[in-house]
């Protein structure tokens, strides 16, 4: 008898553990599927505030992380202003897979391909960009504020309904929006052990078609007239070609356009650098440039002459290539619980331009869309936090792969 109790009482306390675990894990099952559902469901307001090239992508990166229930997109400049820049940009093959993925149709716009890379005008790549958001307002609240700055006034006059949960700010090297938002304008400058020089060439004549770059490699200069034996140094440096192979030379822009850069190695510590740092002579760089030109140009545009010369406008002479990016590059603004995150030439920015400066700010957003989400989503303000520095520390890992590896796959390859 007492046997078969014991029986009964361990079959009742075996079905009573067996409900509490089933119990258990329908309440996890429901927590977690209700938990899948607010995540599914968390859409916040976004504020881009500048529409260049990197303004224009953030927003559809934006478009693109699904989390957002409102767009503001702005710009200082008039769609006609945006639109006529005439600059041209390189687009690299990793910044190209990632527009790709975002929807930009390289086949329906103007521009050209040469070693992987797309070259397009500024203007060109802005409008289709602007044209790809118009398409999306029909599923989307976009808006499109071009003509406004971004100010005080413009954050006062936003009704409380209105105010974003996230800003990007992409308005350039030279925009102000962070310190209306109150972020420091302290920089980190840093060498990229390298030294350089920028020419540009403006010829009204010429037209403003895309035009693939030009590079060249192991360039040197007969200075031999300023006492310099360049000649003795380069066989020298052809010996030990890879520990210093001269300057590199690239020629890019649109014919109209014509912009020209010229770098050396810090480890090239030849007397013909030491001598172009320092010259006080500032035709000496002239003339290297208008040298350069007419032996790297394209067989189709016409050569610069002393007649032509005044067309150019060139650095006096070699100086350190720095880059400079922001201390502060994402911040928590209390009041309005806004995430902020700066991006493009306003997060970092170089003394020098490569010809392919867009595409470090194209490398800016590959984390953009993880952070939006990371925001939308958030539980709390630590979890806003932590999406924060995971923003930060990834654009600190942008610059710093720049200053090791950049400047070779731009300029040096
Ligand atoms: C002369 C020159 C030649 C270049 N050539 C090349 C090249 O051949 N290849 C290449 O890849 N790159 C080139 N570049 C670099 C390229 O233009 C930049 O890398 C690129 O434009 C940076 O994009 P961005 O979106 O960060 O900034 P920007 O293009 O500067 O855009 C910032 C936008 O923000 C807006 N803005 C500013 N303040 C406010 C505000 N308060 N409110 C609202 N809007 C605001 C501005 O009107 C602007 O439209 C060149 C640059 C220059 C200057």
């Amino acid at each position: 008898m007492e046997a078969v109790c014991g029986q009964q009482y361990r079959a009742l306390a075996l079905d009573a553990g067996l409900c509490t675990l089933l119990a258990v894990l329908l309440s996890a099952l429901l927590k977690l599927s209700l938990e899948r559902i607010r995540r599914w469901r968390a859409r916040v307001p976004v504020l881009v505030v500048g529409s260049g090239p990197v303004g224009l992508t953030a927003a559809l990166v934006a478009v693109r992380s699904g989390k957002v229930l409102k767009l503001t997109l702005l710009d200082a400049r008039y769609r006609s202003a945006l639109l006529r820049r005439p600059q041209q940009i390189a687009l690299d093959p990793r910044s190209v897979r990632f527009l790709l993925e975002l929807g930009v149709d390289f086949d329906n716009m103007e521009g050209c391909w040469s070693n992987e890379h797309f070259y397009t005008r500024i203007g060109v790549f802005q409008e289709h960009l602007l044209s790809i958001l118009e398409q999306k307002k029909q599923t989307l609240d976009i808006r499109l504020q071009l003509g406004t700055r971004f100010s005080e006034e413009y954050l006062r006059k936003m009704s409380r309904a209105d105010r974003p949960r996230v800003i990007v700010v992409a308005d350039g090297s030279c925009g102000d929006s962070c310190s209306v938002l109150g972020i420091s304008s302290d920089y980190i400058v840093e060498s990229c052990h390298a030294y350089g020089a920028n020419a540009t060439i403006e010829r009204l004549d010429q037209r403003q078609v895309p035009t693939p770059e030009i590079r060249a490699h192991s360039v040197f200069f007969d200075l031999s007239a300023y006492g310099i034996d360049t000649l003795k140094e380069s066989r020298r440096s052809s010996q030990a070609a890879a520990a210093k192979p001269g300057f590199h030379l690239k020629i890019y822009g649109t014919f109209r356009n014509r912009y020209m850069a010229l770098v050396c190695g810090s480890d090239a510590d030849s007397k013909m650098m030491q001598f172009l740092r320092h010259t006080a002579n500032a035709s000496i760089m002239k003339n290297i440039f208008h040298q350069s030109f007419n032996a790297y140009k394209t067989d189709l545009e016409p050569r610069l002459s002393e007649l032509t010369l005044h067309n150019m406008q060139c650095s006096r002479r070699l100086f350190e290539i720095l880059l400079s990016y922001r201390r502060v590059n994402a911040a928590f603004i209390e009041g309005d619980r806004i995430a902020v995150t700066v991006e493009g030439e306003a997060a970092r920015v170089l003394n020098f331009d490569t010809g392919c400066g867009v595409n470090l700010g194209m490398r800016g957003l590959e984390s953009l869309g993880m952070f939006i989400y990371r925001t939308a989503t958030a539980l709390d303000q630590n979890e806003v936090f932590e999406a924060l520095s995971a923003k930060m520390q990834h654009s600190r890992h942008v610059a710093e792969t720049f200053r090791r590896s950049g400047l070779t796959s731009a300029m040096f390859e």
